[in-house]
């Protein structure tokens, strides 16, 4: 476990989680990253970055910090299938859908299924409807997503990497999801 000073009295404890982003090409995987990591946005990103696997701390309380380890598929999506290795040992998972992409959505539900067949038992996943700040393009309704969500037990964000609507909404949610009184996760 590590124990560091945190900018209030008292000592932060560090979990650690692996973190997989899931969804079709180009619906704003890398984008998000970026964005939450680095806070940029970047509108001529190529569908794919070269990079992928980033770190990032999201504090949750005065003493407890979740550290995900957020691994991007790359592009891989768009060549071959994703093999079962890429989200084994996940601890939470993002599935990605693009709001202006119905095809989008219902491979996100593909995603979805595979994940809670093959997955972790208990692993939290979040579904997400990025570009949400294209409302005049929208082709799947905020209530159909949640609907879907809710009944498949998921965690349910729209957000925007563009303009960073939401975004760390997002990884906050996750965060407090996941199982913070476990020893297992924290360095
Ligand atoms: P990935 O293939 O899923 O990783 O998708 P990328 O992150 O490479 O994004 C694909 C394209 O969508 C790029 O042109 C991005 O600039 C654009 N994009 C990503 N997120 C957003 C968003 O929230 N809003 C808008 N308008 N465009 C986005």
């Amino acid at each position: 476990m590590s124990i560091s000073r945190g900018s209030g009295a008292g000592a932060t404890k560090t979990f650690n989680f692996k973190l997989v982003l899931l969804g079709e090409s180009a619906v704003g995987k890398s984008s998000l990253v970026v964005r939450f990591v680095k806070d940029q946005f970047d509108d001529y990103r190529e569908s794919t970055i070269g990079a992928a696997f980033f770190t990032q701390v999201v504090p949750v309380d005065d003493q407890t910090t979740v550290k995900f380890e957020i691994w991007d598929t790359a592009g891989q999506e768009r060549y071959k299938s994703l093999a079962p290795m890429y989200y084994r040992n996940a601890q939470c998972a993002v599935v990605v859908f693009d709001i202006t992409q119905e095809a989008s959505f219902e491979k996100a539900k593909t995603w979805v299924k595979e994940l809670q067949r093959q997955a972790d038992p208990d692993i939290v996943i979040a579904l997400v409807g990025n570009k949400n700040d294209l409302t005049s393009r929208r082709a799947v309704p905020a209530e159909e997503a949640q609907a879907y969500a809710d009944e498949a037990g998921l965690l349910f964000q729209e957000t925007s990497a563009k303009t960073g609507a939401n975004v760390g909404d997002l990884f906050k949610a996750i965060a407090k999801k996941m199982p913070l009184d476990s020893q297992k996760h924290s360095q």
